[in-house]
């Protein structure tokens, strides 16, 4: 009998031994993610459009090391719109921006036509600074869904008159054109906006020294509206090549203004065109995008670290594209051939002859690869050059794809800073607008 006692009171301490280290083990993690139970003062909301966790993966073995995000992970959330199984990028923002599901193709509205109040606007009520980032136009869908309404996703000059007079503090990315007047040669129609926006107090920048120089006074109502190009920013493969600020520049710049306002922040980042590579099957530009989003994302973990009262939630708005991360029969992960590629498909189909008699020497020249003639039988003689220099380079890289639009796969959602456990579990895109509002604590 005592021999049976004595054998159960050692197994109830080993148990709870065990209890005992698993709850020092969440203290450790608890206070190495400094201020877990600290208010939520502001909120970094970072979208790489058109991601999936086959994004991730192969991005892993791209990059060969751990990704700022993978310790983050908290969760997967679905993502169909109010009338289809896969959504649109317009549907996609609408849920994540408003909590509420709407039609395909329709911004920051209900399908019956009825505005729906987004998480930014909600902030701005609560006398916190705002900010859109895009590499997008920045009247694009993402970046529309959270300042402004429309019936039609498409209408981006509605959205440009819209984004001004909601006021946003910090607008940065590209669509000069649609801000400019039909007159002036840009596709305003209702007039000249740039005029507008200056007397909203806005300061302007067209490229990136012009936007590291333009420190808004926030206190003083000032505005800051960078427009770095006439359509989208360039891949940023092709970055280099011009005076645009990368999403990274951007996305600090943004944060250093928003960060005057005493009472917080909450600031939209997109990374834009990880959604346009998928479209394309372009595993190299679906890289490079990424690996520039990351680059945003450290930054604003290194902001939220120091500053403790940040929440960054990344979440994608749908997979594009289906990719797998291998494929073709192949038992390797080749993504990391894919650091020697210096153009996405598509400029380098700009590149080919009318004969395309020089498919070799272009795809040797942005990618190193020496082509078997097989392959460039297939490039010569495809019906679209793009995709077909893409399959090769998708091939070649073990990156599969099993479409050219969206998919419903779940999305991962990553999270950091205080309140971020509240992202864990299976969650449907609308779940994180509330969950953020409930964070801020802005009801
Ligand atoms: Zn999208």
């Amino acid at each position: 009998m005592f021999k049976k006692i004595s054998w159960i009171s050692v197994i109830s301490l080993l148990i709870f031994a065990g209890i005992m280290g698993a709850s020092f083990g969440n203290e450790k993690d608890a206070t190495s993610a400094k201020g877990k139970n600290k208010k939520v003062e502001n909120v970094i909301y970072m979208i790489p459009d058109g991601f999936s966790s086959d994004y991730a993966s192969n991005y892993r073995a791209y990059k060969g090391e751990e990704v700022v995000w993978d310790s983050h992970l908290k969760g997967l959330f679905t993502t169909h719109s109010a009338d289809s199984d896969v959504t649109d990028s317009a549907a996609a923002g609408t849920a994540m921006a408003t909590g509420e599901k709407t039609n395909n193709g329709v911004i920051g509205k209900d399908p019956d036509g009825n505005n729906l109040e987004t998480i930014l606007e909600k902030t701005k009520q609560h006398h916190k600074a705002t900010g859109l980032v895009a590499t997008s136009t920045i009247t694009h869908a993402t970046p529309a869904a959270f300042a402004t309404h429309v019936e039609d996703r498409n209408n981006e000059t509605e959205i440009a008159r819209q984004l001004i007079e909601s006021e946003v503090d910090v607008l940065l990315g590209g669509g000069m054109s649609n801000f400019i007047g039909e007159g002036e040669g840009g596709k305003q129609e209702n007039g000249e906006l740039m005029q507008k926006a200056q007397d909203k107090g806005y300061l302007l920048a067209e490229n990136r020294e012009e936007m590291l120089e333009q420190n808004i006074d926030i206190k003083n109502d000032e505005k800051l509206l960078g427009l770095f190009a006439e359509e989208a920013l360039s891949p940023e493969l092709h970055r280099k090549d011009t005076e645009e600020p990368s999403l990274e520049d951007m996305t600090m710049h943004a944060i250093d203004q928003l960060n005057q306002n005493k009472k917080g922040f909450f600031l939209m980042v997109e990374g834009s065109q990880i959604d346009w590579a998928g479209h394309d099957n372009d595993p190299a530009y679906a890289m490079s995008e990424t690996e520039a989003f990351e680059k945003a994302v450290q930054a604003a973990i290194d902001f939220a670290e120091e500053d403790g009262e940040t929440l960054v939630v990344v979440a994608a708005d749908h997979d594009t594209g289906g990719m797998t991360t291998g494929g073709y029969d192949q038992m390797d992960l080749n993504a990391n051939i894919l650091n020697d590629v210096t153009a996405t498909g598509e400029y380098m189909a700009n590149q080919l002859d009318e004969e395309r008699s020089n498919v070799h020497e272009v795809v040797n020249t942005f990618t190193g690869f020496k082509l078997k003639e097989e392959e460039i039988e297939f490039i010569k003689t495809a019906e679209d050059p793009k995709l077909a220099i893409n399959h090769v380079v998708s091939e070649r890289s073990t990156i599969g794809w099993t479409s050219t639009g969206h998919t419903a796969a779940d999305i991962p959602i990553y999270a950091f800073g205080p309140k971020s456990e509240s992202f864990s579990g299976i969650l449907d895109n609308t779940d994180i607008p509330k969950l953020i509002e409930e964070a801020m604590k802005l009801k």
